[in-house]
């Protein structure tokens, strides 16, 4: 299966080249490691070893339109009935919303995948407030990507000593999640004004470079 075939020309709308350029950037700038694959000639023909350097297939892709589909997983967290985290009280749902979150790709299937979320709301009627199906386990508050997704990109950054660019290559190349390195910035930024251990400790003497 070539993941670039289903391409959703609607997805097109999404295209923004000014956050996809410093994805773009990795294509041929970094992370490029040859194991100790030699080309040698038997025949006059060239012959790959198991370990032959093959770009990867979305390599040279220049806009986020013509990048694999993504996989839909879908979650719910739809109670009839939930506790209201204020006061205790048992609270019916009174709507219900979606909400998409960006995990890490699913790499069976060489391709990303969105966990569509269709979650409650629920009307305290002791507090006269509402309140919403408890999804951080999942996220942060008004996050597009899981947990699992930003811990790993700031772990790039922090232990590996990756820069933003290419962190956001390696994320697309190996775990099929399409991050913009400005998105990453931020992650790790916001990371380091919550002190150590927002996001992991920064081990002195570990760090790489
Ligand atoms: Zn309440």
């Amino acid at each position: 299966m070539e993941p670039t075939d289903r391409v959703d020309p609607g997805r097109a709308e999404n295209g923004d080249y000014s956050i996809f350029a410093g994805f773009y950037y990795g294509l041929r700038g970094a992370c490029i490691v040859e194991f100790g694959s030699q080309h040698s000639t038997k025949g006059g023909k060239a012959v790959f070893g198991p370990g032959a350097y093959r770009p990867d297939l979305s390599e040279g892709i220049t806009t986020i339109a013509d990048l694999p589909q993504p996989e839909i997983v879908s979650y719910s967290r739809n109670d009839k009935r939930n506790v209201c985290p204020r006061c205790g009280h048992v609270a019916y749902r009174d709507k219900q919303s979606q909400r998409t979150l960006h995990d890490l790709g699913n790499l069976a299937l060489w391709c990303p995948r969105d966990l569509v979320i269709t979650s409650s709301q629920h009307d305290c009627t002791k507090c006269r407030k509402y309140f919403n199906a408890d999804l951080s386990d999942l996220a942060p508050p008004g996050s597009h990507y899981t947990h699992r997704v930003m811990d790993l990109a700031v772990r790039l950054v922090v232990e590996d000593g990756l820069p933003y660019r290419p962190a956001s290559w390696h994320l697309w190349r190996d775990h099929r999640v399409f991050v913009p390195f400005a998105t990453i910035q931020h992650w790790v930024e916001a990371g380091g004004k919550k002190g150590a251990g927002a996001y992991g400790h920064r081990l002195p003497g570990l760090g790489v470079g």
